[in-house]
């Protein structure tokens, strides 16, 4: 009906999207969406935080501000960034309308139609979304519980002359995987070698449950070549909608360029309240809050899938993060078993839309943080359930 662009019949929404649309029935329990928990949002904190900011002397909170962002929330993440080993001025950091903005003004500057990008295997999906709605190409890398195996990249680099590679070392989406630090070391002497930018896109990386920290893979770019990603929305709250770009300077030129084009900048609201809220309360120990509901959601998640799920299937023991990944026998199609699950009321997100180039049919995501120890514990029994009747049949008398 309308002439539109080529790239749009890159963007296609998903027939799972369809099936999840009843989790939205209250007595369903839903594993499927990566949502953080709402009962632990700092709600009366935020609230002080736009309260204060809106009382101002003057209505600045709510005049155009800059394209890089609020620049006391940029020093104060500077600061943040040289903790995680990352030398970053407020120069070098725009703020971004989430993470997920990030990624499309990146993919804006650097993708043309069939330029190759590097992803890991699963990989996230809105990163995937992003991508191949400027018309990119995928080449998936290979990987192992360690994250990707950087034996052989330097052929693949040279092989498919990639524009960008992406990844995210720390518990990522779908799998709660995380690249150890030989790779992470290894990676960013590749892209230097090869001056491929990497994107390395953190929004879990606070949310560590158990082992030791690891530094970031930009904390070893000796070539500014690697571009740090993070969020406000696992750690504060994703409605604000606030995240962050670590950049070298003349990429910060090209983002900011590229931002005015989408949005202008980021709401000088949102801005000032979440720089109110950072600077006024201990977000630290709210975090350490965090940590601790979520690694004991993790740990009953994990008891749960041992005691109820059938030994034909495997799965993740994330470190971190939000999520656990799920491999059945191959012959189960993980879409077909959602439809069946939605009827025993319970829901989890299928594992093929994450991989790039089609796969992992037999594969599933479930997420740990959105629901309630109760609606872990009932949901895990009832999706154990069914797939023991599905992978082991009762023979009737
Ligand atoms: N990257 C990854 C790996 C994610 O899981 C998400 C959110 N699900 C995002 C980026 C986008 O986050 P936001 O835009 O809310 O910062």
């Amino acid at each position: 009906m309308y002439a539109y662009a080529q790239r749009v019949k890159y963007m296609q929404g998903s027939a799972v999207r369809e099936i999840l649309k009843v989790t939205e029935e209250p007595e369903v329990i839903s594993f499927a969406g990566g949502l953080p928990a709402p009962e632990l949002f700092p709600l009366q904190q935020l609230r002080e935080g736009f309260a204060r900011v809106l009382a101002g002397p003057d209505a600045s909170s709510l005049q155009y501000s800059t394209t890089e962002g609020y620049v006391k929330l940029r020093e104060y993440l500077a600061v943040q960034m040289s903790s995680e080993g990352i030398n970053a001025g407020p120069e070098n950091i725009l703020i971004t309308n989430g993470s997920q903005q990030a990624l499309d003004l990146i993919a804006k500057l650097f993708l043309n139609p069939g330029d190759t990008v590097l992803v890991e295997n699963p990989s996230y999906l809105g990163a995937i979304q992003t991508f191949r709605s400027y018309e990119a190409n995928f080449v998936t890398l290979p990987s192992d519980e360690q994250g990707i195996t950087t034996e052989g990249f330097a052929e693949i680099i040279t092989r498919f002359r990639p524009k960008l590679i992406y990844v995210s070392p720390n518990f990522r989406n779908p799998t709660g995987l995380t690249m150890s630090l030989t790779r992470r070391k290894s990676l960013a002497e590749l892209s230097n070698r090869f001056r491929v930018p990497v994107i390395e896109d953190n929004p879990y990386g606070a949310l560590r449950y158990s082992g030791e920290h690891l530094p970031a893979v930009k904390s070893f770019d000796r070539r500014e070549t690697v571009l740090y990603l993070s969020t406000f929305s696992k750690t504060v709250a994703p409605g604000l909608r606030l995240g962050w770009v670590v950049a070298p300077p003349e990429l910060m030129a090209k983002l900011v360029l590229a931002k005015q084009g989408t949005d202008l900048h980021t709401s000088t609201l949102v801005q000032r309240a979440l720089y109110y809220y950072l600077t006024h309360n201990c977000v630290e120990s709210h975090i350490s809050s965090l940590r601790k509901e979520y690694a004991q959601r993790l740990a009953l998640m994990l008891r749960e899938m041992a005691a109820y799920f059938p030994s034909q299937a495997s799965w993740t023991r994330p470190n971190g993060g939000m999520f656990i990944w799920v491999t059945l026998p191959d012959k189960v199609d993980a879409t077909q078993l959602l439809q069946e699950a939605v009827r025993e009321k319970i829901a989890f997100v299928p594992g093929s839309p994450f991989f790039a180039n089609g796969g992992g049919e037999n594969t599933l995501r479930l997420n740990f943080s959105n629901s309630t120890p109760e609606q872990i514990s009932t949901g895990i029994e009832r999706l154990g359930r069914l797939l023991d009747t599905k992978l082991n049949p009762k023979l009737e008398d």
